[in-house]
């Protein structure tokens, strides 16, 4: 655990030390839960997103995209459920006055459980070697089984408690199974309540005139109110999806886990409308598709896995979340959810207009289905950045911090560092950075020694060093230097554009799906 957060707190430091992420509002002591992206973390976060929406919307025929306005009419939270039950259990400990998430609480229990299963695979995998086959010892192992089930018991039971809004079963798990806060490390817990996430604000100059408004707690809403306005211009077919990037705020009541959970987030969603009956084929594809796209980044096919959900929103008919190993164990990355036709019906129902599409093949109309994929742009850079922080020892015994960035999504794909700040190398590395910055992200750097620059741009996540030193005078070559293996090549000073190319080029990654 201690090595988890040591882990977690270098992936802290190294974000702000390298222009990454930024406290909001730092000079007045921060802001919690809400962070801003530095420099070379805006660059990140869009190529993140551009990676995404090159996948999912240029790539699909037929998915386009969309950027509904944060504000909406206030009625569209009533029809969508969310003024009645975004809510999420909050359980307060009297001795430290800390407030947590009744299930979150549960399921860090349940957490430890899985821990404890990973070290007994890891101990019997050392102890068996070659021969080791880790699915029959889950099966088997009389103590690992007891794990597992002891904790697929809890979550069910708490699944169906919150689905019965039986909030004292809540508090009695959390009492039975002996959770203790934290901080205090007490047991004397008030009763869980009910706790809605939304930010309410107001819109209009006058009192009396003014409206109570949501910021919107997701992205989805403003898909399903223009899911007519985007079929009839766009022409669109069903199955067709619509995708859209942006601002998603919650009032959460934890948020302790740097950009894993804000107040201020960014959501990255995908709604596909499909013929009611097809979800089952239309869940299982965008499951398998869009883990296909996260291991297109080759950050190991082991640091990802399912977990079927036991407590189903109020909109689901199926969900799944993709989870990511971050640094402080497996958390939901992804959220894969068949919404049946709630969104689309309620609509209907509290707007009074008929939101139905006339399937020409069935010569009928119906209320679609519709298929979500949601993921959180935040969270998707927090696995990105913390997954690629390796503290490496080299041959020589010396070590060194390198950000293994998948170099699709670097912010800068080279720098161009001139040997020595004189003898014209200057000029010529600039020269090499005015020809690249029309492809590709790259910078200048003449300041310290090269073998300092190089560690910077390690640290960094560039993928490649060009350096300029007195050969290049004579014959218009360059030391090409990468990251990750650190090897060092010659080259022409022509052959820059294409070398870069193949390894940052987003078809070649995308290519992978
Ligand atoms: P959680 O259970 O972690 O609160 P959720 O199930 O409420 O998440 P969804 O409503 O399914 O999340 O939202 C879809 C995605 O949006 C999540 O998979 C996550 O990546 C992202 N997300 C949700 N809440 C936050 C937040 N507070 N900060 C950052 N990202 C978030």
């Amino acid at each position: 655990m201690a090595n988890q957060n040591d882990k977690f707190k270098k992936v802290i430091s190294h974000a702000k030390e390298y222009g990454y992420i930024f406290q909001s509002s730092e000079i007045y002591d921060g802001l919690s839960a809400v962070y801003d992206y530095g420099q070379n973390g805006v660059e990140l976060k869009n190529n993140i997103r551009d990676y995404w929406w090159k996948a999912m919307v240029q790539m699909h025929d037929n998915i386009v995209g969309l950027d509904a306005a944060i504000f909406m009419h206030p009625t569209t939270w009533k029809a969508s459920g969310h003024v009645d039950a975004f809510n999420d259990p909050l359980i307060d400990n009297k001795d430290s006055k800390k407030r947590y998430r009744a299930d979150v609480l549960v399921e860090d229990y349940v957490g430890k459980l899985d821990a404890k299963i990973e070290k007994e695979v890891k101990k019997a995998a050392k102890r068996f070697g070659d021969a080791f086959d880790k699915e029959q010892y889950l099966a088997t192992n009389p103590r690992v089984v007891q794990y597992k089930e002891k904790g697929d018991a809890i979550l069910k039971r708490m699944g169906k408690s919150l689905e019965n809004e039986d909030l004292a079963d809540v508090k009695a798990l959390i009492e039975e199974l002996e959770i203790a806060c934290p901080l205090s490390g007490s047991r004397n817990w008030t009763d869980v309540k009910q706790f809605n996430l939304m930010f309410g604000t107001k819109l209009g100059a006058s009192a009396d005139s003014a409206m109570d408004l949501y910021l919107r707690p997701e992205t989805a809403q403003g898909i399903f109110v223009n899911f007519l306005n985007v079929q009839k211009t766009g022409r669109m077919k069903i199955p067709f999806g619509i995708a859209q990037t942006g601002k998603a705020f919650r009032n959460e009541i934890v948020a302790r886990q740097f950009i894993f959970r804000m107040r201020e987030f960014e959501q990255m969603e995908m709604q596909f409308f499909i013929k009611p009956g097809s979800q089952k084929k239309w869940y299982d594809y965008w499951k398998e598709h869009r883990l296909k796209w996260h291991l297109s980044l080759g950050m190991g096919e082991d640091n990802y896995r399912f977990h079927d959900h036991e407590k189903l929103a109020h909109y689901a008919d199926a969900a799944a979340d993709i989870e990511f190993r971050f640094p402080f164990g497996f958390k939901e990355l992804e959220g894969i959810h068949s919404r049946t036709d709630f969104d689309l019906s309620q609509h209907e129902k509290y707007s009074s207009k008929k939101l139905q599409y006339f399937d020409h093949e069935e010569n009928k109309s119906y209320v679609p289905y519709v298929l979500e994929t949601s993921i959180g742009l935040d969270r998707m850079f927090l696995s990105v950045f913390s997954n690629s922080l390796v503290d490496e020892t080299l041959e020589d015994g010396s070590s060194r911090v390198v950000l293994r960035l998948p170099a699709v999504l670097a912010p800068y794909k080279a720098a161009v560092l001139p040997l020595v700040k004189k003898d014209g190398l200057p000029e010529i590395a600039r020269k090499i950075v005015e020809d690249l910055k029309w492809d590709f992200n790259v910078m200048y750097d003449e300041k310290d020694a090269v073998g300092r620059r190089y560690r910077r741009q390690d640290a960094a996540g560039t993928p490649y060093c060009i350096t300029v030193d007195h050969d290049t005078l004579e014959d218009n070559t360059v030391t090409i230097r990468h990251r990750d293996t650190m090897e060092q090549q010659r080259v022409k000073i022509t052959e820059l554009k294409d070398i870069i190319k193949k390894e940052v080029d987003v078809k070649s990654w995308l290519m992978r799906m």
